[in-house]
């Protein structure tokens, strides 16, 4: 316990860091959950606990190249819960 999962319902976004702020094989796709509206956080953490900064991260419209493996691995288990049940 103590992660970061996301709630059924929540809003989450794929993000990659931008080219240039960090390397090529650290340009992977993060899950972040989204605040609420109206809020403006100075920075999103990542389910996998990494900090994106507004500016240093672009907003993706799905999974593309590399994901972040400790994020979909945060992800994953409500998706196999699911299939699992019954
Ligand atoms: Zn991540």
């Amino acid at each position: 316990m103590g992660s970061a999962m996301p709630y059924p319902g929540d809003t989450v976004a794929v993000v990659r860091l931008r080219r240039g702020v960090v390397g090529e094989t650290r340009r992977v796709c993060h899950v972040v959950p989204l605040p609420g509206p109206g809020e403006i956080p100075d920075s999103l953490t990542a389910l996998c606990g990494a900090d994106l900064r507004p500016g240093e991260a672009e907003l993706l419209h799905g999974i593309t190249g590399m994901p972040c493996e400790p994020c979909l691995a945060k992800v994953a288990p409500s998706v196999g819960q699911l299939s699992a049940a019954g």
